[in-house]
C-alpha cells in the first residue's frame, strides 16, 4: 500500500477497487432536463411531416410543400427560441450551391438552419459545441423529389430534439458557445454537415464536440424488441483524421480505445447517469452502425470530436420507404411509429451533456506522459487551463481492458503530477479539469513525451 497526499491507493498487480466520483448535482442542468417537453417534440415532428416531402431536391419556394417550406418554418421557430436569450442567440440560414453529384442531378441550393447561443465567459466563448439533426428526408430513392417522404423518425425526430433543446437552453447563460443546427442534404451524402465542417475548419473554429441525432424516435424494432429506456452513442476509436505519425505512436503505446470522441462518449454516459437516470446510454465502440454513416463523420474527418445518437432497435420498414401497405404491412416513416416521450428522453441526454460541457472548463491541453525514463511511476504533465473559476485537475485511470474510467484522484491546481508506484505499462491514464462548482471536463488522453536526454537508470531496466 502506497500513501499519496491524503489519499491511499492499493497498488498491486490485481485490479484496483473501483472508485468512481459521486455525480455532481448541478441544479441548472436538472432544470433543463425537466423543461424538455415531449409535447413540443411531437408538434414539431407532425409539422415537419406536414410538408409532404423534405427531400433536398424538392421545391424550395412553395410555402406548403417541400424542403423550402420546412427550412423557413424551422428558421422562424429557432428565431422564436432566440427571443428568450437576451440577444445571445442568433439564427442564420447557411446556404451554398451544391454542384451536380451522384445524388444531385442538377446544381441545388443546400441550406442549414443554424442557431448559435454565444457563451458568456470571455475565456470560453470561442469553445463551441454543436448539436444537429437533419431535416431533409427521402422515400425509396434519394433522387425522387416528388414522392411523399414523411421522414418522421429519419430525421424529424433528431431535428425536433435539437429545436426543443434550443427552446429550453436559450434562456440559460453558458460559459462556452452552443450551436443548434438543422442540416439538409444528409440523404444526398452528408452535404450540409460537410459544408458546415469545412467552413468551421477554414475559419479555425474551436469545435470541442459535435453530437448528431439521427433516427432517435423508434422504440419497437424490426426484431420485435421494445426498448424505451436506452439510446446508442456511437464513437470511433481510431480517429478518422489520424496521421501516419500518430498511427506509429498509437501502435507503440496504445490508445485505439482513447480518441477524443470516445472520451466524449464516456462523458455523455457519466453525465446522463447523473441527470437522466431513466435512460441508459449504450456506448457502441465504432464510428457508426455497420458500414453506415451520418452527419458526425465530416466533423471527425476535420479533426473534431463527434458522436452519433440513434435508437437501439431500428425498424427498416419505416426508413427510406415509399408510404404504402403491402400484404397488410404499413411501410413508410410515419409519425404514428414515433415514440415522442422517448425522443424527449434522448433530447434530455443530449441537453444535460451539452450543458455540462458548456459550463465545465475545457479539457486539459498538452497532456503528456514522460515516456523516456523507465520507471514504475507515471509522470503526467499538462498546460494550465485559462478559465477563472478553475479549481484544479483530476487524474483518472483504468485497467487497459476496462471500457470506462474506473478511478479518479483530485490532484489540486497543478500542471504535473506523478502517480507513484503505478506503471504506465499497466494502466491507461487521463486528466480532466474541474471547476469550483464541481463541473468536470471530458478526459484528455496523454501523448507520450519523449525526452532527448534519456534519464533511465541501469537498475530500472
Ligand atoms: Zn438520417
Amino acid at each position: 500500500m502506497v500513501v499519496l497526499a491524503g489519499f491511499s491507493v492499493v497498488v498491486s498487480q490485481t485490479k484496483p477497487a473501483p472508485r468512481r466520483p459521486a455525480p455532481v448535482r448541478n441544479r441548472a442542468i436538472a432544470n433543463i432536463v425537466r423543461e424538455i417537453d415531449a409535447r413540443n417534440i411531437e408538434a414539431t415532428i407532425r409539422k415537419l411531416v406536414s410538408f409532404g416531402t423534405r427531400n433536398t431536391l424538392s421545391e424550395q419556394n412553395d410555402p406548403k410543400r417541400g424542403i423550402g417550406a420546412a427550412r423557413d418554418w424551422l428558421y422562424a421557430e429557432f428565431l422564436k427560441a432566440a427571443a428568450a436569450s437576451n440577444g445571445r442567440m442568433t439564427v442564420e440560414k447557411q446556404s451554398y450551391e451544391q454542384a451536380k453529384a451522384a445524388r444531385v442531378p442538377q446544381p441545388t441550393i443546400v441550406t442549414n438552419v443554424v442557431a448559435t447561443l454565444k457563451g458568456s465567459q470571455p475565456e470560453a466563448t470561442d469553445r463551441i459545441y454543436v448539436v444537429s439533426g437533419h431535416y431533409d428526408s427521402m422515400c425509396n430513392t434519394p433522387v425522387d423529389a416528388k414522392c411523399d417522404a414523411p421522414g418522421a423518425n429519419d430525421d424529424a425526430s433528431g431535428t425536433a430534439a435539437v429545436l426543443e433543446m434550443a427552446r429550453v437552453m436559450a434562456k440559460y447563460e453558458f460559459d462556452a458557445t452552443i450551436v443548434f443546427m438543422a442540416v439538409a442534404g444528409e440523404e444526398q451524402s452528408l452535404l450540409g454537415s460537410t459544408h458546415f465542417a469545412e467552413q468551421a475548419k477554414e475559419k479555425n473554429w474551436n469545435i470541442d464536440a459535435m453530437f448528431t441525432n439521427d433516427i432517435v424516435g423508434n422504440t419497437l424494432g424490426g426484431n420485435g424488441v421494445r426498448d424505451r429506456g436506452t439510446v446508442r452513442v456511437f464513437s470511433e476509436g481510431v480517429p478518422s483524421n489520424e496521421t501516419p505519425a500518430e498511427a506509429t505512436t498509437r501502435r507503440s503505446v496504445g490508445g485505439e480505445n482513447d480518441s477524443a470522441s470516445r472520451q466524449l462518449a464516456r462523458f455523455i454516459k457519466e453525465t446522463s447517469e447523473a441527470f437522466v437516470p431513466q435512460m441508459k446510454v449504450m456506448m457502441v465502440y465504432r464510428r457508426d452502425r455497420y458500414g453506415r454513416g451520418g452527419d458526425h463523420i465530416p466533423f471527425l474527418e476535420h479533426g473534431y470530436p463527434a458522436v452519433r445518437f440513434t435508437e437501439v432497435n431500428e425498424e427498416f420498414r419505416h426508413q427510406h420507404q415509399n408510404v404504402r401497405v403491402e400484404n397488410g404491412v404499413q411501410f413508410g416513416d410515419l409519425p404514428e411509429f414515433v415514440d415522442f416521450a422517448y425522443v424527449a428522453n434522448v433530447a434530455r441526454v443530449n441537453a444535460a451533456s451539452l450543458a455540462a460541457l458548456a459550463w465545465a472548463p475545457s479539457r486539459p491541453k498538452g497532456v503528456t506522459i514522460l515516456s523516456q525514463r523507465l520507471s514504475n511511476d507515471t509522470e503526467l504533465k499538462w498546460d494550465a487551463n485559462k478559465e477563472p473559476e478553475l479549481a484544479g485537475y483530476e487524474i483518472v485511470w483504468r485497467d487497459t481492458t476496462a471500457a470506462v474510467w474506473t478511478n479518479s484522484k483530485a490532484v489540486g491546481n497543478v500542471t504535473s503530477f506523478t502517480m507513484k508506484g503505478m506503471s504506465k505499462d499497466n494502466y491507461f491514464f487521463g486528466v480532466r479539469a474541474i471547476d469550483k462548482d464541481g463541473n468536470r471536463s471530458p478526459v484528455s488522453y496523454p501523448k507520450p513525451l519523449v525526452r532527448s536526454q534519456p534519464a533511465a537508470t541501469p537498475s530500472s531496466m
